[in-house]
């Protein structure tokens, strides 16, 4: 049986104009894609949907994604929750995104080991719907780094933390294999700190980690074709993730000229990833979510936001593929499922056009996810992963927010979503499951 979505406008994620059209879905993937007033012809059995005011695009890549972490006011929320309730609630996790249109996320760290390995596998079964995943496992840090919660009185359990603190190039080369070993298809390393953060604090030249170490991670990686990402403040971070070949830097926000150019110069091999709906949030928010920051706080991150955006506005001007996606459900003021305010955030601050951020949620995204050429296109043969929309998203972006205006979504031709208004099929051919 094969779906006719008749009469959408399409933005097949090509760069190009949206045009009237059908596209055709049969099985995983996509048949046929015909502008109006050319139709596929409609077989008996067939069903067409009627798409008529509305929109159809790729589905999106969620860049910096941590399914593990739910809604947290403390991390020691995360080292709290039990292994198996955190497995069900990482997947719950996963599903939401689906629905709101994200159908593949790209791991930014697990909060315990094998999270987003046993929701993938899980998935990948068919145990349980939910979107692609490219799982990975706990961030790998230096001591004292963020993400090491351990003091001299308290040390966490090393499986109940988001985070593995090593030193040495053999201690990361280890860590790396440990990861490897349980099955992550991303090495999630944090290679600076973060401004304003305490003793993990980074500014423009601190970086934690040694070139030796970032290698040690890099050649265990590389001989098992995973990729490596960084939690990269700094701007001598950024060059050392350039030259290692690191190819997911996250944040990046004090890269300076130099680090910029090198960026540019490998911009067909790296993704930048600011995670940029994360302090937004913080600083918006704040009130509404009764946080009692200090003025010098909130001062502190506005400084912040002023510092990235200039950064990647310039890389974006650059043609240096920044994606969207911003650490939702690491606080609270960013809850999972409110994924889509990095797309207005892009357009808002980033100098990006709707259709440049959709081209970075989609065709970047499926690249991203090593799935360049298979998804993230509308086009024929590639996987049907599809998001169906009331309305236009090149007129207002924030309808990605809107989860009633997010009527179909498809992972490999299965609905994920269906709104009633998406069964208004017409004609003779249509056919009731
Ligand atoms: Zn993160």
């Amino acid at each position: 049986m094969r779906r006719h979505f008749r009469n959408a406008s399409i933005i097949d994620a090509s760069g190009a104009a949206p045009f009237r059209g059908t596209v055709t879905v049969e099985g995983e993937r996509i048949a046929a894609v015909t502008a109006a007033p050319v139709e596929t012809a409609a077989a008996p059995g067939d069903e067409v949907i009627d798409c008529t005011g509305l929109t159809l695009l790729p589905g999106l890549t969620e860049a910096h994604c941590h399914i593990s972490f739910n809604n947290l006011t403390s991390i020691y929320n995360a080292v709290e929750q039990q292994p198996e309730d955190h497995a069900l609630a990482a997947l719950a996790n996963a599903q939401l995104l689906l629905k709101r249109g994200w159908t593949s996320l790209f791991s930014a760290a697990s909060a315990k080991p094998r999270l987003d390995v046993a929701v993938r596998d899980a998935i990948n079964k068919g145990l349980f719907e939910g979107p692609r995943i490219r799982a990975a496992g706990q961030e790998i840090t230096p001591t004292g780094n963020l993400g090491d919660l351990d003091t001299n009185y308290m040390e966490i359990p090393r499986t109940l933390r988001f985070s593995v603190a090593c030193d040495g190039a053999d201690n990361f080369m280890k860590a790396a294999r440990l990861a490897a070993r349980d099955g992550v298809d991303t090495i999630k390393v944090n290679v600076s700190g973060d401004r304003d953060w305490g003793h993990m604090h980074a500014d423009d030249t601190v970086t934690v980690i040694t070139e030796r170490e970032l290698e040690a991670v890099m050649q265990v990686a590389d001989a098992r074709k995973l990729i490596v990402a960084t939690h990269c403040s700094s701007s001598a971070g950024v060059k050392m993730c350039v030259r290692q070949g690191v190819q997911v830097i996250f944040h990046a926000p004090h890269a300076d000229a130099e680090a910029r150019d090198m960026l540019e110069s490998v911009k067909d091999k790296v993704f930048v990833v600011p995670a940029a709906g994360f302090p937004i949030a913080m600083f918006r928010r704040h009130d509404e979510f009764r946080l009692g920051w200090s003025a010098e706080k909130l001062a502190s991150l506005e400084t912040e936001i002023g510092i990235f955006t200039d950064c990647m506005r310039d890389l974006h001007k650059r043609g240096v593929r920044v994606l969207p996606g911003g650490d939702y459900g690491a606080f609270i003021t960013s809850p999972q499922g409110e994924n889509a305010r990095d797309l207005e955030i892009f357009v808002e601050l980033f100098g990006f056009t709707p259709m440049e951020v959709i081209v970075a949620a989609t065709r970047h995204g499926a690249d991203l996810m090593q799935l360049g050429g298979q998804t993230g296109q509308i086009q024929a043969g590639f996987l049907a992963d599809l998001v169906i929309l009331d309305g236009d998203p090149l007129a207002d972006i924030r309808i990605f927010q809107d989860p009633d205006k997010i009527v179909g979504v498809l992972k490999g031709g299965v609905f994920a979503k269906r709104e009633a208004s998406l069964s208004r099929a017409s004609g003779p051919m249509r056919k009731t499951a």
